[in-house]
């Protein structure tokens, strides 16, 4: 059996300076990948009871009463949007620190996305600022879990609930998150999350809906497979009857068996993988230490940080180098690094549909600027995690930030 200690676990052997270090190395063990080779002897690879045994397993994991499979958290975003019955003419507040699919659903869903600044210690959305940006047309409200660190549910479930507003969580990064309002998963009326080949858990693509209420969750189910009435499992199972309606144009948003097989093998290992990316996190924080740099805030009392991403800040004037500069060296000494994410509101569409410019939010613009994610995944190892602190350490002189 290799297990994740063999695959991703503490090494002996140093890593030799020309192998490159990748950003984020899926966690993939042996058991996950007899997982889906069971599905594929199996005769049923489609969505089937491997995709139910998932749904029902990631309930019980994130404590959330109904829980859908889908193909990406983008799916699950746009399904959420809809079933919140979001359309033409409304807006939906958002961040602008965060993966373009957050706002681009808002618009495949006829709504308009407007932005507010982010809090600078946590990077989530400032829920004064979310206040701030509500109108008559507002809807609903996306949280982001920014790589792993919860948002403030408590303000935001407040603020929508005096508003009459959905509460979306974008918990792409934070199957593992608590918030200090409960488990992610379980405080949202929708909760949408990623199985994206980079993420905590990940299905090569995929993703999962959970809602807090059951009153939309057929509508869900129908709408991700054609607006069928009835899936494919339940006309062909043994005992199954053939036939459905269309009771809707739907989409085509189902997870397939081959998926789910490896998304429920994967969760089985969530709670030790998150333990291995809480050790490196300490060991970047312990071989950082002392450098100028600003490292990413820890959870906040009370909550728990999913530890997605490791991204440090890079303030010129104390590093000696700016971000790019630094991400630069990095890359010549083949050590990938990432940028998440520039903001939405200056990305070229947003800006030129919107007429967004510099300066519209000062958070998330300072820190997008200096925002830098080092290699991070519960398949490094500790060799890896020490070769990168040592190249950043290279790179960077001057005095504390
Ligand atoms: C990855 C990501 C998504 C999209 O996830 P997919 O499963 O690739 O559709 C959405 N939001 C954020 C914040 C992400 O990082």
């Amino acid at each position: 059996m290799r297990t994740l200690a063999t695959i991703g676990g503490p090494a002996t052997a140093a890593v030799p300076t020309s192998e490159p270090v990748p950003f984020a190395p899926p966690a993939i063990t042996d058991e996950d990948i007899a997982a889906v080779v069971d599905v594929l002897r199996s005769g049923w690879l489609t969505t089937g009871p491997a995709a139910r045994r998932f749904e029902s397993a990631f309930a019980d994991y994130v404590g959330a009463p109904h829980a859908v499979a889908l193909n990406s958290c983008t799916a699950a975003l746009h399904l959420a949007l809809l079933a919140a019955k979001v359309g033409p003419g409304d807006e939906v507040i958002t961040t602008p620190l965060t993966f373009c699919a957050t706002a681009n659903t808002i618009l495949h869903a006829g709504a308009t996305p407007v932005f507010a600044d982010v809090d600078p210690l946590t990077l989530t959305i400032d829920p004064a600022q979310a206040a701030a940006a509500i109108t008559s047309r507002t809807r609903a409200l996306i949280a982001v879990h920014y790589g792993g660190q919860p948002a403030d549910v408590l303000s935001l479930r407040s603020l929508c609930d005096q508003h009459g507003l959905s509460l979306i969580e974008d918990a792409a990064h934070a199957v593992e998150t608590v918030s200090n309002a409960g488990k992610t998963g379980s405080t949202g009326d929708f909760t949408c999350f990623s199985f994206y080949a980079t993420k905590n858990l990940t299905t090569g693509e995929g993703g999962m809906l959970t809602a807090r209420s059951g009153e939309r969750v057929d509508w869900i189910r129908s709408a991700a497979l054609h607006g069928l009435s009835r899936d494919a499992w339940t006309r062909y199972a043994p005992g199954g009857r053939p036939g459905y309606d269309v009771v809707m144009a739907g989409w085509k948003y189902n997870m397939p068996d081959i998926q789910a097989a490896l998304g429920l093998s994967q969760l089985t290992r969530l709670e030790a993988s998150l333990a291995r990316r809480e050790e490196l996190w300490r060991r970047y924080e312990r071989g950082l230490d002392g450098l100028p740099l600003r490292l990413p805030a820890d959870s906040c009392p009370g909550t728990r940080h999913a530890r997605h991403l490791f991204p440090i800040r890079v303030h010129a004037r104390a590093a000696g180098v700016d971000r790019d500069e630094l991400a630069a060296a990095l890359g010549r000494a083949g050590i990938a690094t990432s940028v998440h994410f520039r903001p939405l509101h200056l990305q070229p569409f947003y800006a030129g549909r919107f007429g967004h410019r510099h300066g519209a939010f000062p958070q998330a613009e300072e820190a997008a600027d200096q925002l830098l994610s080092l290699p991070f995944s519960a398949a490094l190892t500790d060799a890896q995690v020490d070769r990168v602190v040592a190249a950043v350490g290279g790179v960077v002189g001057g005095s504390r930030w």
